[in-house]
């Protein structure tokens, strides 16, 4: 081993152990909402709090940046897309982010959104924007602070907050990109929510046994490459993913007796998660070689299986005959009747219950207004109004009450800014992957209506998994599907469907 690559063994072992620490914290929250009972949430928060204080140390410490001035003039950086050249220049990205900002700033943020989301519990609770207006007010002037600490020369402080979630993003482009998808999306909104007032009730919407519900689900996880062997399919309140090691990644659901759709499509939304997760590199687990390239691209593998191919008729040409066999009532339900009644369009208030198509326009509006909040053109006093104009022009409905507007979502209140742009740009991606395996594989849907989901899985793996962060996301995107990133793709697949 020559200087180079021993300082290359010395910063790979530290990471290794910040991977520890993290994972263990990981499998703290994973209990946590799962199976943790009532009266363990006190000790269980100490023992979070001290294990954060000592990722943040190993993350701080100065022997890093010492390793990296080393590393940086050797020849393992020459490639930045090769697994070392990236793996230095990603630990170097978060290494500099991470001593940019003092201790002080950093406690602040943490106390401000620990706080502010128990008041938001309570403003949400008794529809009272005003109690909660104080604690948002704080929470985005110590975020503009931060991104002023983050951003470079003339960038837009947005732009900092953004980055951290989608590297490399801006937000002039993604700005641009989502006023085209907003454009073509208002008309069809319209026409499809009159189209909604006059359908009849819904197929998917009756009284569906949990238990057949679970049976299906996993058989489905199981069906699309879920693998069991290296994973676990939970339930809990707020469906996630985690990942506790390169081998053990867990997916968590819930299940509604009143709807179909809430149990299996929050397992596949998982489980694409999961599969993106259980695609990255195991040898390299701790370093950003093994680490998802985005949010974004995170996103873009959970909706990919969840809409593309679960809302999909060929998936049902599929599944039916297995689901008939679990929830005897199927049998009366045609296919055609049951896909389309999946994929019904209907302008709603709650983010969390909008359809495919709606979905992107709540994102859209909480983008634009908190660009608005960081570059001072938007007051936090005047936000509530703000929405409900927004609502009311984009989707044709008004909130009648905070509640139901401005405090639905935990977001803002956990200090998560910058974030929500990632759930749009995750469908985005989506739509471009699917479009290009499709054109690659001869068609995706005939793979899926014969329940031949390897191709699909395994083009995945090659074109997005095995690189974690190798590239930026929006390059890993065009190197995968040959086309810069737009929304033109998702705007076709909208149109289609709708058709
Ligand atoms: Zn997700």
């Amino acid at each position: 081993m020559n200087t180079s690559e021993k300082t290359l063994a010395a910063l790979r072992q530290h990471l290794h152990e910040t991977a520890l620490l993290e994972s263990t914290m990981a499998l703290l929250e994973w209990d946590e909402h799962t199976g943790m009972p009532d009266r363990a949430g006190d000790y269980r928060s100490e023992q979070l709090m001290l294990l954060s204080g000592f990722v943040h140390q190993r993350k701080t410490d100065p022997r890093i940046g010492e390793w990296l001035d080393e590393l940086s003039t050797s020849d393992l950086s020459a490639d930045p897309y090769s697994p070392v050249g990236a793996l230095i220049r990603c630990v170097r990205r978060d290494y500099d982010r991470n001593v940019r900002l003092p201790e002080s700033l950093i406690k602040h943020l943490a106390k401000a959104t620990s706080l502010g989301q128990q008041v938001w519990v309570k403003a949400k609770r008794d529809n009272d924007y005003a109690a909660f207006q104080p604690s948002l007010h704080e929470i985005i002037s110590l975020r503009r602070e931060e991104a002023s600490l983050l951003a470079s020369d003339g960038e837009p402080l947005y732009d900092a907050l953004l980055d951290q979630y989608e590297e490399g993003a801006k937000s002039k482009d993604v700005a641009s990109v989502f006023e085209k998808l907003r454009d073509a999306l208002i008309p069809w909104v319209r026409n499809a929510q009159e189209t909604a007032q006059q359908a009849g009730p819904s197929s998917v919407e009756g009284v569906f046994d949990i238990e057949a519900q679970r049976t299906f689900s996993r058989w489905v996880a199981k069906k699309i490459g879920f693998d069991f062997e290296r994973g676990r399919l939970d339930e809990t309140v707020h469906p996630f993913c985690t990942t506790l090691g390169p081998h053990d990644h867990r997916i968590l659901t819930r299940y509604s007796d009143s709807s179909f759709s809430t149990g299996l499509y929050g397992v596949l939304h998982e489980a694409g998660h999961g599969m993106y997760e259980q695609g990255l590199e195991p040898d390299w687990y701790g370093t950003p070689v093994a680490t998802a390239a985005s949010l974004g691209v995170h996103e873009s593998q959970s909706r990919l299986w969840e809409n593309s191919v679960g809302l999909s008729r060929p998936f049902w040409d599929w599944c039916m005959p297995e689901a008939r066999k679990l929830f005897p009532s199927l049998e009366a339900v045609a296919i055609d009747r049951w896909v389309r009644d999946l994929n019904r369009v209907q302008c709603s208030l709650i983010r969390i219950e909008a359809d495919e198509v709606t979905y992107n326009m709540h994102i859209l509006i909480r983008f634009e207004l908190e660009m608005g909040l960081i570059a001072r053109d938007l007051n936090v006093a005047d936000l509530p109004e703000a929405w409900s104009d927004k609502y009311q022009n984009y989707l044709g409905i008004r909130p009648p009450n905070d509640a139901l507007g401005v405090l639905q979502d935990v977001h803002w209140s956990a200090g998560l800014i910058g974030y929500f742009p990632t759930y749009t740009l995750g469908n985005i991606y989506a739509a471009q992957l699917y479009e290009a395996a499709d054109r690659e594989l001869g068609g995706v849907g005939r793979l899926v209506a014969k329940g031949e989901f390897a191709p699909l899985l395994a083009w995945l793996r090659e074109k997005v998994h095995r690189f974690g962060r190798r590239y930026p996301p929006m390059e890993l995107i065009e190197k995968a599907t040959g086309n810069a990133f737009s929304s033109d793709a998702l705007i076709r697949h909208l149109r289609t469907k709708l058709a």
